[in-house]
């Protein structure tokens, strides 16, 4: 920028200045133009000064002007910057929606499917857990109920008998010499032999509580809830009846020329304060005792618990 400075010589040294004087000459007297010059003066000061100021001015925009300029750059290469990454987080986030929007299109087909075939499922896996369920309480060779559910249900009908003050039967089956039968005919036909007994013996009993299971070995137990003793004898008549209808030969047997069993029979009205575990202890010595009188017995105990004194 060109510096304009105007002094007081060249103020009086060019054209203006003579036009001043005879401005002068012409117009006014002495002290007044002394007043005049002294006034002129002032004003060329006062012009020099403000001539001064407005360079200052200038020149300090001129560099205030690059500053900014400086800073405009840069704060515009930033946004340059911050541009190309808004548009690169734009293509992720597009890239991601799409990404999101075709899953949820796959789910919503996946709970379409659930739904419609939810039912079926439904009855499916219903049908597994029950079949699952069976097989956990089924003896797998006679394909009767097995010791474990023999323990649930005995134990779920103790307590259920102790409610209702009613007589609680357990029958408890052993065959005999069978030890001897495995021996004269081998142990395939000892189990084909275990699965006949065990199909006759669950087809003695009718009630829906009753429950015939495969106590083990050879020993098979009934479990008669709301039973007396005399309706437990029957169906243990029963069950040597239908043994002995098999006919299965047994040439070492000491009591007959066919598979024959020996029956133990306890019955009482259980009480909380005993367990079942008393029922089977009772009924396996009617059974041991059925085995010293000779086998193919039965032998049975009416039993009263009595709770203990305090
Ligand atoms: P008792 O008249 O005193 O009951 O004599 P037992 O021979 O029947 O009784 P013991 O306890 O001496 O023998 C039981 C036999 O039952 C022994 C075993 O080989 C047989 N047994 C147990 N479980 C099975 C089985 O699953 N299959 C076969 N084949 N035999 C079995
Ligand atoms: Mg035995
Ligand atoms: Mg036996």
């Amino acid at each position: 920028m060109s510096k304009v400075f105007l002094s007081e010589e060249d103020f009086f040294l060019h054209g203006s200045h003579k036009t001043v004087r005879e401005d002068i000459q012409q117009t006014h007297h002495e002290p007044q133009l002394l007043t005049e010059v002294s006034r002129l003066r002032e004003e060329i000061e006062r012009l020099r000064k403000a001539n001064q100021d407005l360079y200052i001015a200038l020149s300090t925009t001129a560099e205030h002007g690059d500053f900014i300029e400086a800073q405009l750059q840069e704060v515009n290469e930033q946004l340059k910057v911050e541009v190309e990454e808004r548009k690169r987080a734009e293509a992720t986030l597009k890239a991601l929606l799409e990404a999101i929007s075709k899953r949820k299109d796959d789910l919503e087909i996946v709970v379409q499917t659930i739904m419609e075939h939810g039912d079926v499922m439904d009855t499916q896996w219903s049908q597994k857990v029950t079949e699952i369920n069976k097989l956990a309480t089924l003896d797998a060779l006679t394909q009767i109920a097995n010791r474990r559910r023999f323990d649930e249900h005995l134990d779920q009908q103790w307590a259920q008998m102790t409610r209702e003050r009613s007589p609680l039967a357990l029958i408890l089956c052993d065959i005999d010499h069978f030890k001897q039968f495995n021996d004269a005919y081998g142990h395939l036909a000892g189990d084909d032999c275990l699965q006949q007994v065990a199909t006759v013996l669950n087809r003695c009993v009718s009630r829906p509580h009753d429950l015939v299971a495969r106590f083990g070995g050879e020993e098979f137990a009934a479990i008669l809830p709301q039973t007396s003793l005399e309706g437990a004898i029957r169906v243990a008549e029963r069950m040597q009846a239908e043994v002995n209808q098999l006919q299965i030969p047994h040439i070492d047997s000491s009591v007959s020329t066919a598979v024959t069993l020996s029956i133990g029979i306890a019955c009482l009205v259980p009480c909380s304060q005993s367990s079942s575990s008393e029922l089977i202890r009772l009924s396996d010595r009617q059974l041991y005792l059925a085995k010293q009188l000779g086998r193919n017995q039965i032998v049975f105990q009416s039993a009263s618990l009595q709770p203990p004194l305090l």
